[in-house]
């Protein structure tokens, strides 16, 4: 009998998201692994072994204090929010009702709105108060099953700047428990002071900025937002091909409002992940179909600013590119950090089954920020990041909205909401 520091036992069902190593595509991305009366044993903070519960019990033991009875509750890997922002300053309720009354893009930035007044709000604060700000939202994250996040700079667009986002990104994974994946995303916006200078900004990003954060080793990928009137198909592949050289992985902002080829450029420059794609076109999605680019679809965005075109979710499933779901927190076009919520948009707004949307999630989700060796399933050897959920399935977990209802989370083997 081997001893386990934790055990889970006769879980309604245990969605172990157990199979591929590699992002699931197609038809796998509804095999979940569901188990009846399901058990993980965790030992040392990771998974020893997933199966039914008389199997799990009949090989590991714990202290009574150790046992938790999961019976009528789903438990699933804790979940991975494949795109935030969220270490930023500043609110911007303002904006969201002037949107509301219909003021335009440009309305709003002469009201003093757009990501440029986070900007400002991100560069008066110091890394301390930065800090401060993130840590409640990251415990509110864990509270709602997130126990990992990918977490953009971007608000800084100066070097020091973005090099304190990134900094105070680090120390946030130091004090909090959600782990987090940092990137830097000096090409979110171009900041006034370069209004008339684009390309020196895209020079100084490449030059600078890049260099600067590679060196300190504070980012795992670089991110670009590929827009009209934001940074151009040959600046993106500039700034990600500079990067690459530097070691930062490409990850992309594309075809959010007009499809230009940022899924293309995806393809072109093998990014690890490609987010939003609302107004992807069949060119776009036949370059991902034949690339290892996971899709990162953040329909809370679309939800949060009243549009009505979501990202073609059924589309990529049957073409057979991996799906996964983000949150895309920021305080200007997403003021949501609960994956539950992003969960039940997707199904009723994308048309994901709730196993496609539970698979986006976690093991997709995870290979969208190159995590999925630790984390993304419940199997052995993955961190035992798990959480047990009031909801007695997946179906229920996407059927019931509006309400908390991760129960029990547990990183690397310790409760901590
Ligand atoms: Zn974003």
């Amino acid at each position: 009998m081997n001893k386990a520091d934790l055990l889970i036992i006769h879980a309604a069902e245990l969605a172990t998201l157990r199979g591929s190593a590699s992002p699931r595509r197609g038809k796998d991305q509804s095999e979940i692994g569901i188990i009846p009366d399901g058990a993980v044993a965790v030992v040392d903070g990771m998974v020893a072994a997933a199966g039914p519960t008389d199997e799990i019990t009949a090989e590991y033991k714990a202290k009574k204090s150790d046992v938790i009875d999961a019976t009528g509750k789903l438990v699933t890997p804790g979940l991975v929010d494949a795109h935030t922002h969220l270490v930023f300053a500043g609110t911007r309720e303002e904006e969201f009702e002037l949107r509301l009354r219909g003021a335009s893009y440009l309305e709003i930035a002469q009201a003093g709105g757009g990501i440029l007044s986070t900007v400002d709000k991100v560069r008066a604060a110091s890394k301390a108060e930065l800090v401060k700000l993130a840590r409640p939202r990251l415990r509110a994250m864990l509270a709602h099953g997130t126990t990992t996040a990918e977490v953009k700079s971007g608000y800084g667009l100066s070097t020091p700047d973005e090099i304190k986002c990134l900094e105070a990104i680090r120390d946030l994974a130091k004090v909090e428990a959600v782990d987090l994946i940092p990137t830097f995303m000096g090409a979110h916006e171009v900041p006034r002071e370069f209004a008339n200078r684009r390309t020196e900004y895209v020079d100084l990003v490449i030059q600078e900025m890049i260099p600067a954060v590679a060196e300190r080793r504070l980012a795992r990928f670089c991110d670009v937002f590929c827009e009209v009137g934001v940074f151009s198909i040959d600046q993106s592949r500039a700034i990600l091909e500079a990067g690459k050289k530097a070691g930062l992985a490409p990850k992309i902002h594309a075809e959010e409002f007009k499809p230009i080829g940022g899924a293309e450029l995806a393809a072109e420059v093998g990014a690890v992940s490609a987010d939003h794609l609302m107004m992807v076109n069949d060119r776009g999605l036949r370059a991902l179909k034949r690339g290892p680019t996971v899709a990162v679809l953040l329909p809370g965005t679309t939800y949060f600013l009243g549009a009505t075109t979501y990202a073609p979710a059924r589309k990529f499933i049957e073409e057979g590119v991996p799906v996964a779901l983000g949150s895309d927190f920021n305080p200007g076009t997403c003021m949501n950090f609960n994956l539950q919520a992003i969960l039940s948009i997707a199904c009723t707004q994308l048309k994901m089954t709730p196993a496609e949307a539970l698979t986006a999630v976690t093991v997709n989700a995870a290979h969208a920020c190159a995590a999925a060796e630790f984390v993304g399933t419940l199997e052995p050897g993955k961190r035992a990041d798990v959480v047990i959920w009031s909801a007695p399935s997946v179906r229920y977990l996407c059927y019931q909205f509006g309400v908390n209802q991760a129960e029990t989370v547990i990183k690397a083997g310790n409760k901590v909401g």
